[in-house]
């Protein structure tokens, strides 16, 4: 047992100024946030923020989507001019042997993967699309493909829990959220405002 965590540490005090002549501007980032801690579309719109800011183009795509259930960040984005797409907006999918919420993310993936391509929009955040790799529905090695093959201006932000490796390892940035405690484990609902 220790509590050296909460002693100023003396290491952490910069007493130099950082050499920065080693560093380089990238022409496109790639984020991923994941863990299982709140704070992984948080993020993301903040992002999206900073982008609007600089009056880029950005497109989200929402790869779960329940509903009619519309958040704030949905009516902010699009009241700023950001093209927001739910899954299986816009796009059909042809399948019978495959469930709705399957069809829905592979429907999600080939516009997000138009999207990239294209190379119209100078931020794109796919939201929650971890999941989609996660049970199978679309494919990791695909998904980094993409990625990698993208247009160089083309910044992406993708969030979700258990992102996948292929996607870590193709991200300039990554984080996890790492949960300490949620709300949800006392008992309480999601609250509008906070939580969407
Ligand atoms: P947020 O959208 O709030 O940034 P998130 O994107 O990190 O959350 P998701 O897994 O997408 O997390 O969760 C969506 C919803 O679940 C949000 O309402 C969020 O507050 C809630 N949530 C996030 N983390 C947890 C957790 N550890 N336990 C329970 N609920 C959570
Ligand atoms: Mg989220």
């Amino acid at each position: 047992m220790t509590d050296a965590v909460d002693e100023p540490q003396e290491s952490a005090i910069p007493t130099e100024t950082p050499d920065k002549s080693e560093l380089v501007r990238a022409p496109s980032l790639v984020l991923a946030n994941t863990g299982d801690g709140k704070g992984k579309s948080t993020a993301a719109f903040g992002t999206m923020l900073r982008a609007v800011a600089l009056e880029w183009p950005v497109a989200v795509v929402q790869f779960l989507k329940s509903g009619d259930w519309k958040t704030g960040e949905e009516k902010v984005a699009r009241t700023l001019g950001v093209d927001w797409f739910a899954a299986g907006d816009g796009f059909t999918w042809d399948s019978a042997d495959i469930d709705e919420s399957a069809a829905k993310a592979k429907g999600a993936w080939a516009l997000s993967a138009e999207l990239i391509t294209a190379g119209k929009h100078k931020l794109i955040l796919l939201d929650e699309v971890s999941y989609a790799m996660t049970w199978g529905w679309i494919d990791p090695t695909e998904v980094a493909n993409t990625i990698k093959a993208r247009p160089d201006h083309v910044n992406l932000v993708l969030t979700g829990r258990d992102m996948a490796s292929e996607v870590i390892d193709v991200a300039d940035t990554a984080t996890e959220m790492r949960s300490i405690k949620h709300a949800f484990d006392s008992g309480i609902v999601a609250k509008k405002g906070i939580d969407y």
